[in-house]
């Protein structure tokens, strides 16, 4: 089964085909992050014209790159939310305009599903599981029993950890975006500087970093207003150690309250590596597989989203031809227990 995924949700267009949701023929992916620098974040408006301009002859590139045809493709994957409404319309319009022509199903897949799945093109994970999303927009741990069954036990109720990175690299006029900026110079740096663990309630599996945010704001105001130099590397390290340290936590937490042996990561800040050293880390300390994508699937791709998309193929979860997109969309479809 070779599927046609298009990813469009934030500031990278991206192109896959990917067959029997393991082997990826192609995957092209169009970075905006260039444009977006200049204004330090993503300007919703200016992706969806990129996204625009870019789609088509990504498609076609995508296609020649792996030797294939339209009609060699047998599904249109799209992801269809969470993410910028303006940009997702982009993706999913052509993906229902190429469904339709070519008679094919059309399958819509929510990108959050697609981070995790960025697991699965070079594993064979069992379940049940426990992922830890940790992108630009979220922060969840999602418990699975069965491919397509998601569970949400936790979330952030502020700001999501890539938002935090990003939020703190601004403040430091580290640039846009902010993850691998710290992430780098976090690595000749210090955690000297206290900065707030927060756990929330005991045994709570969501997540808050607004404090986190605050408090390194904080610190730097105090530091400008008393004429101190601050050492930004050992900023970047002690709120970086802040965030991983409550992240590992709560996913080995999180295995515990549950029970299970496989642990998967996903999402940009997957590639952060003080996070995937402590989780190695703590993982094998107790007794857990641990999983992550690699670096060029942690970040927005479509074969994350061809992969999950065969699970949908083989389940024949098809999509109407008038399919929506939506800015917020829950993974949660497994009731509580
Ligand atoms: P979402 O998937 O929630 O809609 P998104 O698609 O924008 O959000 P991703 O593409 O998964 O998010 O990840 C981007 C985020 O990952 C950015 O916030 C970026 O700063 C962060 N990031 C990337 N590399 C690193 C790193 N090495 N360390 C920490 N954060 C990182
Ligand atoms: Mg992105
Ligand atoms: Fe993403």
């Amino acid at each position: 089964v070779k599927i046609l995924a298009i990813e469009t949700s934030c500031d990278e267009t991206a192109v896959a085909v990917v067959e029997n949701g393991r082997d990826v023929l192609i995957n092209e992916v169009l970075s905006q992050i260039d444009i977006h620098k200049e204004f330090g974040g993503v300007v919703p408006e200016v992706a969806s014209r990129y996204h625009m301009e870019g789609i088509i002859p990504l498609i076609e590139k995508a296609l020649k790159g792996a030797s294939l045809t339209l009609d060699d493709i047998d599904a249109v994957a799209v992801t269809n939310g969470p993410g910028l409404i303006g940009a997702l319309l982009v993706g999913v319009s052509v993906a229902k305009a190429l469904a339709f022509a070519l008679g094919k199903p059309l399958i819509a897949v929510n990108h959050l599903s697609g981070h995790i799945y960025a697991n699965f093109l070079e594993n064979e994970i069992n379940f049940p599981s426990v992922t830890l999303i940790v992108s630009g927009g979220h922060t969840d741990l999602i418990y699975m029993e069965n491919h397509l069954e998601f569970q949400v036990l936790g979330q952030t109720r502020d700001d999501a950890a890539g938002e935090a990175f990003d939020k703190i690299a601004r403040s430091l006029k580290l640039g846009y975006p902010g993850g691998p900026i710290v992430d780098k110079m976090a690595n000749s740096g210090e955690d000297n500087l206290g900065f707030p663990r927060v756990y929330l309630e005991k045994g709570s599996l969501d997540f808050s970093f607004s404090g986190l945010k605050s408090a390194v704001i904080n610190y730097l105001h105090n530091q400008k207003q008393k004429g101190l130099q601050v050492k930004i590397e050992d900023v970047c390290a002690s709120f970086q150690q802040a965030v991983v340290e409550v992240l590992v936590d709560k996913t080995i937490e999180c295995a515990k309250q549950k029970n299970v042996k496989h642990v998967m990561m996903a999402g940009g800040v997957s590639a952060n590596s003080s996070l995937r050293s402590l989780m190695k880390e703590r993982t094998i300390k107790n007794n857990l597989n641990l999983y992550y994508p690699p670096l060029k699937y942690c970040t927005d791709n479509a074969a994350m989203i061809g992969a999950v998309a065969y699970y949908q193929f083989i389940a024949q979860d098809f999509a109407p031809l008038d399919l929506n997109a939506f800015s917020t969309m829950t993974l949660d479809n497994v009731y509580k227990k």
